[in-house]
């Protein structure tokens, strides 16, 4: 890795670990214009299998990072997936998609990829950003106006002296465990050996799960393609069986052997990497430590099942980045960043929930469970009402209900899609310069929906003078009134109505009508001058 500068003194944002969420906050930081040094212990990116799914979400937030292109050119799209009870399919689901829609609801990337791509983009801003690796984060000192922290590099120790800090350091966070803070929740005992193999391959790209197949009676098996036919297949051990001699390979490849036969697929194939999992469901109980701010493993660990790891956390980046920003450049007070501690422990607990029901179906951790699982597969073979039951609940953006960022919703509105607190709803416009996602103009500013009835008026377009990018969105380049029905305005194209989107992409207040003063008076309530 060549970025071999020396340390600076100062730095506005150090960030503790260039895993996928350190560099991806690195390059969000980047795109509102703060420096920030990202310290990384190892020499290069992550090796062997580790996230593997990227939710739409996500996606937005890695393209907004500048990896768009990248991402889209490696990484397999797919919709859905299906779930065997032995050799008998009991679900087929297909998540929300439609042809208009700016990303796939999932791609399947390695996450040594990802890593690569916001890395690559960060040489593009190197004033902004600089990575250090094979350099350790090895002790803090926090005080009430920044952070001394001791780097351990090839030429020695070194203290940078940051504004704040981001403990972006994984799930072993040696921030946390500095700071003696200690994670809460519960570890599950259910064990997964992970697997991957290269093998050519034809079959679509979907989730495949089975539950006692013939090829592994008793077990689980999950299967996903990834790119360069790699197939990444994930299997539940029994109880009593021994975690050492699972992963030896004249254990594993059986098994896989088996599987594969049982499916049809012959093709040659060769074991790329094995390793254990078990599934945690565990979380600081706030991620806001003075000027420390904890983000993605360091700060929360969620079961794979559901693939919420690695996304949240880039939710974290996503939600801190533009917090940092404006404290950094003085249009908010610091207190602002309490909000995002408030924000993203709330997303931990709906992914913990959600994360720990797909680990109790894929991993049942006591004989009631497995009882249970048993007979609610039995009955989805033949009604297709139980079938939601065993849906996976693949990884989705969380509301921030409640947040004390929320502002005001007034008047009447048809859809609480859009309401304050909810991610923005998707929708395809027509512009000036052609058709674009409204999601397209969010990641770095306030931005302001305006539906208005035709001409956009003087007092409304004077919002930028306040730093609030203006998206007019008139009922022509409504062409398609997915704008108007998502955003829940009612009666057509007569309606008029403003909607405040947060930089990261949320709804934060919405009104009906045209008068802009509520808007700034909103932001101005809630201590924020864009
Ligand atoms: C088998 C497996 C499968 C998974 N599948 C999925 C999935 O499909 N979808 C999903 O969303 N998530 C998945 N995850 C979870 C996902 O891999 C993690 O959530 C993700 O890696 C978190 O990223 P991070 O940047 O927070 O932490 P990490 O990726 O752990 O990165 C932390 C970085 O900090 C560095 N570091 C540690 N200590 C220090 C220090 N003292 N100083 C400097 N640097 C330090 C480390 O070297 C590392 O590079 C999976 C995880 C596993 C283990």
């Amino acid at each position: 890795m060549d970025d071999s500068r020396p340390l600076p003194d100062t730095i506005p944002v150090l960030i503790a670990g260039g895993g996928p969420v350190g560099l991806t906050l690195a390059a969000l930081l980047a795109r509102h214009g703060v420096r920030s040094l990202v310290v990384e212990a190892d020499a290069g990116y992550c090796t062997g299998s580790r996230a593997i799914c990227i939710s739409r979400r996500s996606q937005e937030i890695l393209w907004t990072a500048g990896v768009g292109a990248a991402l889209a050119a490696k990484a397999l799209p797919w919709t859905g997936g299906r779930s065997y009870w032995r050799n008998r399919e009991v679900l087929h689901f297909q998540m929300p998609s439609e042809p208009t829609q700016r990303f796939a609801p999932m791609v399947n990337i390695q996450q040594f990829h990802v890593e690569a791509f916001v890395h690559a983009a960060l040489r593009d801003v190197p004033e902004l950003v600089q990575v250090a690796w094979s350099s350790r984060v090895a002790g803090l000192q926090a005080g009430l106006d920044g952070v001394s922290v001791t780097v351990e590099t090839a030429q020695g120790p070194r203290v940078v002296r940051a504004d704040y800090v981001a403990a972006c350091d994984g799930g072993r966070s040696t921030v946390r465990e500095q700071m003696g803070l200690q994670f809460e929740g519960t570890q599950y005992e259910g064990r997964y050996v992970i697997v991957d193999i290269v093998q050519e391959t034809r079959r679509p790209v979907e989730r495949l799960a089975w539950f006692d197949p013939p090829s592994n009676p008793g077990s689980t098996l999950l299967m996903h393609r990834q790119p360069d036919d790699v197939w990444r297949i994930d299997y539940q051990l029994r109880d009593d069986d021994d975690a050492e001699e699972a992963l030896k390979p004249e254990n594993i490849l059986p098994r896989v052997q088996s599987h594969l036969a049982m499916i049809g697929e012959d093709a040659p194939w060769k074991l790329l990497w094995a390793s254990m999992y078990n599934a945690k469901c565990l979380t600081l109980p706030s991620y806001r430590h003075g000027r420390v701010l904890f983000a993605g493993d360091a700060a929360h660990l969620v079961p794979i099942f559901g693939v919420r790891g690695l996304n949240s956390g880039l939710d974290d980046a996503a939600n801190l980045a533009w917090k940092l920003a404006l404290v950094l450049e003085g249009g908010a007070e610091d207190a602002l960043l309490d909000s995002y501690s408030t924000e993203r422990v709330h997303a931990t607990h709906e992914n913990i929930a959600y994360g720990a029901k797909s680990t109790e179906f894929m991993a049942p951790p006591d004989f009631a469970f497995r009882l249970m699982r048993e007979a609610t597969l039995r009955v989805a073979l033949d009604e297709p009402a139980v079938q939601s039951l065993i849906n996976p609940r693949q990884s989705a953006p969380v509301a921030y209900a409640g947040s004390p960022l929320n502002g005001p919703e007034h008047g009447e509105w048809t859809s609480e899609l859009a309401a304050p607190g909810q991610p923005a709803p998707e929708a395809l416009v027509r512009g000036p310069q052609g058709d674009f996602h409204l999601t397209q103009c969010f990641g770095t500013d306030f931005t302001c929906l305006v539906f208005g009835d035709g001409s956009l008026p003087h007092a409304v377009a004077d919002l930028v003078t306040h730093g609030i990018a203006v998206l007019d969105i008139a009922p022509e380049a409504d062409m398609l009134g997915q704008a108007r029905l998502r955003y829940g305005l009612p009666g057509g194209t007569a309606s008029t109505a403003l909607v405040l989107v947060r930089p990261d992409g949320y709804v934060m207040g919405r009104w009906r009508g045209l008068a802009p003063e509520p808007v700034l008076a909103c932001l101005r309530a809630k201590g924020l001058q864009p």
